[in-house]
């Protein structure tokens, strides 16, 4: 590896596959910047992807084998695994083993873990945690278009006259994606946004309209459309006469579920004009593109509400051509990628099917595997549900966290205890898995994988290595081919590299392909290591006929099924399994928040993603937490049928009342009764298995523990067990949350035994006031502050920015030790608030302060003046929200 050249890769987060340039300097230090030349983002990163540098060092990796808690050497370990495989096999039949896999796979990676469970092994059983993010939107589209394909492209969103946005914090979760619709917004200001979401959030600071709809009730709103499209003879009548199956029957369906406005206000809780304006912008603009993500897709009829507007596409002739279509935004980077091998446990490879005797045959040819599976596999939750009852007795878990990801994960995590054998590949050391696994085997991390991904628009772009394999730690398709030839399928997996994959996979695509299936990438077939090294990003297909891949698909009203035309579904509106009662009043849904990534392994390392939101919170309408004598900023409980967590208050209107909504990212490796699925229900959509994640009755109460605290730190200190606890690494420091149940009975022994690493000569500052429970210490070596502990009765404790502030001091000047131990900062500007901007750590107070100040109206003049904003852009709608509220305080004066 040449260790000074620049590299071009792919960054591992989101489902938009930003290209990233890594540079390394002689001394190796790492770079990174956005790839001007991929066509995802043209050269920008979010925050997310512009500190990547910050996630990639080697500390917390598990870096050799294991059994049982042991190091081993790599033999005994991938032996142990074949053999127990092997044996289980033997014992209770293929069904008996399972695999649990990812969309941070590699494609290559994924293909061979899907031969091998499929092929080979003989079960369905290889399921991933894509599963919870888009098999939805993968049902539809096979029920739609008769294959798993999203028919348009990124610069449909540029060329657009109208997008509507479902279901989708694009600001928050796709932000390079957000960036160019708010500047195409800017360029064609006839370009209308509507944001359809029962949440106000960030990506609203760009809509013309936001329609805050009832949890659940899309279909409605979009069979209403439909209703209203015909009545106001605005359908495509000579598309629908040739390309489209199904119509009279969709229509009927509409018409007499959602007959008219007031029937679709009613059903989705809106007023009677913001419907009618959004029919009447839908029905005059052609260039339409309709775009959705886990709030659609996370539901019991999340299959119904992506076909509900795919029906509304097809009904109107708007698809596959320049700027419209429906459009499924991708959760993980490989997702697409995952579908295209067959990751779930009912595909097949190259999106074929295991229910079609044809495709059976195509692939058990194609691999020489006549014990190819014959009927699909369990999907994740049922797949859970069948370890817990004993069914599943080998389970092996490759780069993903179910003990944190899944719903009811309390009862995964008793899944998993139960499992006689449980294997875990991972690159990280402490996750809340490791308690689960009897081998493990350590695998590489972003930085050092070799292979393929493919993004939403279907581009596959190369993942490059610039950082040399650390340790024992080895690619995950090379774990899995070394267990298939341990297995005695040896011939099947004959690879040495990742292009001998990947030329297999795209062979595969064309193998009996006469134009029947739309993936097909065999143009892709005879490359050699050199031209995969050199691949330039290409959406597929990649044939003969297109060689230089296929931006949209479908344009000519030819679709996937046999007879060629797509199929419209008529469709009942159903409400959420789980309804709301009196015991649990109100609707919890989950969800990402900007600047972290699942379950935080690489994001909770980065001191600047830990700036903008660093502690677990619910956010509650101010009706409720009335309703629930919750106060702004203190703990509460939430609490549902299958589990409980703590999260600080956030109150605001921003929810819609009656709802509450908690982010899914803290696992116990960063948050002490924190896990958000420990309270989601196990329901999922019966025809996709995605789980219910945005919709769980709950019930909401004041946490009162008997204290409540913080600690700032130099170095990671080992905190007492306390009842609620959050850790968070920030830029020369470690933060811990702290709240307990019972106060120890003095608190300087406390504080002296909890704080390491004193020094003679050191010097502890210290405050008590035990009539009011409240007490306050310092640590400070040479003058310069090593430590500090807050604690109070009350959540009302010292703004921790200004605290931070501090230990950048090399000597802490005697204004400081007064304001340290008085517990406030001297004045107003030395605490700039939660951070907004993390990528030059500009606070909300400082923001707020230069806004009232200067008045500033725009987000340009607060860059110029503060650089907010002027790096990754992410913070940008949250400055026009406050630019927003500014403006409404100085007009109502
Ligand atoms: Fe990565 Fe951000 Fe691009 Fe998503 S939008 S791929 S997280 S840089």
């Amino acid at each position: 590896m040449n260790e000074t050249a620049t590299v071009r890769t792919t960054c591992p987060y989101c489902g938009v596959g930003c290209g990233v340039l890594i540079a390394r300097d002689a001394h190796g230090a790492v770079s990174v910047q956005g790839d001007p030349e991929h066509p995802a983002n043209f050269g920008r990163l979010c925050s997310k992807g512009s500190a990547l540098g910050e996630t990639i060092g080697h500390e917390g990796r598990l870096l050799h084998p294991e059994i049982l808690g042991a190091s081993a050497a790599w033999d005994e370990a991938l032996n142990e695994v074949a053999n127990r495989f092997r044996r289980t096999i033997a014992r209770h039949g293929p069904d008996s083993v399972a695999f649990y896999v990812s969309g941070q796979l590699l494609t290559e990676d994924y293909y061979v873990a899907n031969k091998l469970m499929k092929g080979f092994i003989g079960s369905g059983n290889i399921d991933t945690n894509s599963r919870l993010c888009m098999s939805s939107s993968v049902a539809g589209h096979k029920r739609a278009f008769g294959e798993d394909v999203v028919p348009g492209c990124y610069e449909d969103l540029e060329q657009a006259d109208l997008i509507v946005l479902v279901g989708s914090n694009a600001a928050w979760c796709h932000p390079i994606l957000f960036h160019r619709i708010a500047k195409a917004k800017k360029q064609n200001p006839a370009l209308r946004i509507v944001s359809i979401d029962p949440r106000r959030t960030a990506t609203c600071e760009q809509a013309d309209l936001h329609l805050s709809l009832k949890p659940g009730s899309d279909v409605a709103l979009f069979n209403g459309l439909l209703t209203y499209l015909r009545r106001n003879d605005r359908l495509n009548f000579a598309f629908l006469e040739h390309h489209v199956r199904g119509f009279s029957s969709t229509l009927e369906q509409a018409q007499a579920t959602m007959p008219s406005i007031p029937a679709v206000a009613d059903a989705c809780g809106l007023k009677e004009d913001e419907i009618a304006t959004f029919f009447q912008w839908f029905a005059r603009t052609e260039k339409t593109v309709t775009a959705w993500s886990q709030g659609v897709n996370q539901s019991s009829s999340g299959s119904d509400k992506v076909n509900a507007i795919i029906n509304v596409h097809l009904a109107t002739g708007r698809i596959g051509k320049p700027g419209m279509g429906p459009f499924s935004f991708t959760g993980q980077p490989n997702a697409m990628g995952g579908r295209e091998v067959g990751g779930l446990s009912n595909q097949l490879a190259a999106h074929m099917e295991l229910d079609n005797p044809g495709h059976w045959q195509i692939v058990s040819r194609f691999w020489k595997a006549p014990q190819l599976a014959r009927k699909p596999g369990l999907k994740a939750v049922e797949l859970f549900q069948a370890i817990a009852a004993g069914h599943i007795k080998a389970l092996w878990v490759m780069a993903t966290n179910p003990a944190v990801s899944l719903p009811d994960v309390k009862a995964v995590r008793r899944a998993l205890k139960s499992c006689e054998f449980v294997v875990v590949s991972d690159c990280e050391d402490e996750t809340d898995l490791k308690a689960y696994a009897h081998v493990r085997l350590p695998a590489l991390a972003w930085g050092e994988k070799d292979g393929t991904v493919t993004n939403s628009e279907r581009r596959i772009s190369r993942q490059r290595p610039f950082l040399n394999p650390p340790q024992e730690a080895k690619p995950d398709w090379w774990l899995v081919t070394e267990i298939a030839r341990r297995m005695g399928y040896g011939e099947a997996f004959p690879y040495r590299s990742v292009y001998e994959i990947f030329r297999e996979h795209a062979r595969l695509s064309g193998f009996c392909n006469e134009g029947q299936r739309v993936f097909d990438i065999s143009l892709l077939a005879e490359f050699d290591a050199r031209a995969y090294d050199t691949l330039q990003p290409i959406q597929w297909p990649v044939t003969d006929r297109r060689p230089y891949g296929t931006a949209r698909l479908f344009g000519d009203g030819r679709f996937a099924h046999p007879d060629g035309k797509a199929r419209m579904l008529a469709l009942q509106p159903k409400a959420p399994v789980n309804a709301v009662d009196e015991a649990y009043p109100l609707i919890l849904n989950t969800g990402r928040i900007r600047d972290q990534w699942h379950t935080m392994t690489r994001t909770g390392r980065s001191p600047r993603l830990n700036q903008h939101i660093n502690e677990p919170y619910a956010e509650i309408h101010p009706i409720d937490a009335a309703r629930f004598a919750i106060q702004n900023g203190a703990l509460c409980r939430l609490e549902s049928r299958w589990g409980e967590a703590l999260a600080r208050a956030r109150i605001g209107e921003d929810q819609r009342p009656g709802s509450v909504f908690l982010p899914m990212h803290w696992s116990d490796r960063y948050a002490k009764r924190a896990l958000a699925n420990a309270l989601v229900n196990p329901v999922a959509d019966p025809i996709s298995g995605e789980p219910e994640s945005k919709h769980t009755p709950i019930r909401i109460e004041a946490y009162q523990p008997a204290w409540h605290g913080f600690l700032i730190s130099r170095k990671p200190q080992d905190v007492p067990d306390t009842s609620w606890r959050v850790t968070v690494r920030g830029d020369g420091y470690w933060l811990y949350e702290l709240a307990g149940e019972a106060a120890p009975e003095h608190w300087p022994i406390w504080a002296r035994r909890t704080i390491a690493g004193q020094l003679e000569g050191d010097e502890w500052l210290d405050f008590v006031d035990p009539a009011i429970g409240r007490y306050r210490c310092a640590l400070l070596r040479q003058g310069r502050l090593m430590s500090c502990l807050f604690i109070s009765p009350t959540h009302e404790l010292p703004p921790r920015n200004w605290l931070v502030g501090l230990f950048t001091e090399a000597e802490l000047p005697v204004k400081s030790r007064m304001s340290l131990l008085a517990g406030r900062p001297a004045s107003a500007e030395d605490d700039q608030g939660r951070i907004v901007c993390a990528c030059f750590s500009v606070g909300l107070n400082t923001l707020t302060r230069a806004i009232r100040a200067e008045g500033y109206t725009t987000p340009e003049q607060i860059g110029a003046a503060l650089r907010a904003g002027t790096n990754c852009g992410s913070c940008i709608p949250e400055l026009q929200t406050l630019l927003a509220a500014s403006s409404m305080k100085v007009t109502s004066r």
